[in-house]
């Protein structure tokens, strides 16, 4: 029978643990987070932050999807990508998981230089954060995750102004709260050549701090949904205004129109 020598626990041995403070959140199932499949779509400046929070928070098995290459106006919001990167124009999926992983001495980031629309492994995941600057590839993420039955935590940012919503399948999704202003958008996108290949690439103001904040409230929904307090998630969307310093919770309904709830639930 161990003595109460042997159980007793050494001053700074928990210390040694680099998810101990982690441990001491109650509601947090780390053995979840760590088991969790999970997929980050886009590895700019949200993928970064996004990747960065997974990681630290224990995720260790992640696939991260992006088809775009380093370039220097990356650099004044992205943590994991570095000068080299750009001046050899590498692949952000590939840098920003190398670099993840250093940070925690595990191979928990995995890869995969493509497009979205092309990737297949929607119903291996257990769940996906977007974190795309463009609605066509939002919308198509969206549609995806409803069609699978995968949560998705999508976020987006616009200057000082960012926006996180929580996609579950009993809930409104990206297209139902998609406006007229997205879809014009969208048609610029793709009016010049009626392809996916665009001619219309808007360069939008971005800095960290507005990215930060957004990404972490996205990592945050993931712990609460992985964790099984789905219930304490964002239920509709949240809007952050960075200048006026406020976050709101606008209220979002199931437009009868989106075709999205007749594949992810047959009752609406
Ligand atoms: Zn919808």
């Amino acid at each position: 029978m161990p003595s109460i020598a042997d159980l007793a626990m050494r001053p700074g041995e928990e210390d040694e643990d680099r998810l101990d403070r982690s441990r001491l959140m109650a509601w947090l199932n780390l053995d979840a987070i760590s088991s969790c499949r999970c997929l980050v779509v886009g590895a700019g400046a949200l993928g970064n932050e996004v990747v960065k929070g997974l990681v630290l928070s224990g995720f260790l098995d992640i696939t991260l999807v992006d088809m775009d290459h380093v370039v220097m106006s990356n650099l004044n919001r992205c943590v994991l990508l570095r000068p080299e990167d750009a001046g050899n124009s590498r692949a952000k999926a590939p840098a920003v998981a190398e670099r993840a992983n250093r940070l925690v001495g595990r191979d928990a980031v995995h890869p995969m230089v493509t497009r979205v629309e092309e990737f297949d492994g929607w119903n291996s995941m257990d769940l996906v954060l977007g974190c795309l600057d463009n609605i066509g590839a939002r919308l198509h993420v969206n549609a995806r995750c409803c069609l699978a039955g995968i949560p998705y935590v999508d976020g987006g940012t616009d200057g000082m102004r960012g926006k996180v919503q929580v996609i579950v399948d009993e809930g409104p999704c990206l297209q139902c709260t998609t406006n007229r202003s997205h879809y014009a958008v969208l048609e610029r996108r793709y009016s010049c050549t009626g392809s996916a290949t665009t001619l219309y690439r808007p360069h939008m103001a971005a800095e960290i701090t507005t990215t930060s904040v957004v990404a972490a409230v996205q990592v945050r929904e993931a712990l609460k949904l992985v964790s099984g307090m789905q219930i304490a998630c964002i239920r509709h969307v949240m809007y952050y205004d960075g200048m006026a310093g406020t976050c709101e919770i606008l209220e979002a309904s199931i437009n009868p129109g989106c075709p999205n709830h007749y594949t992810c639930s047959p009752s609406h």
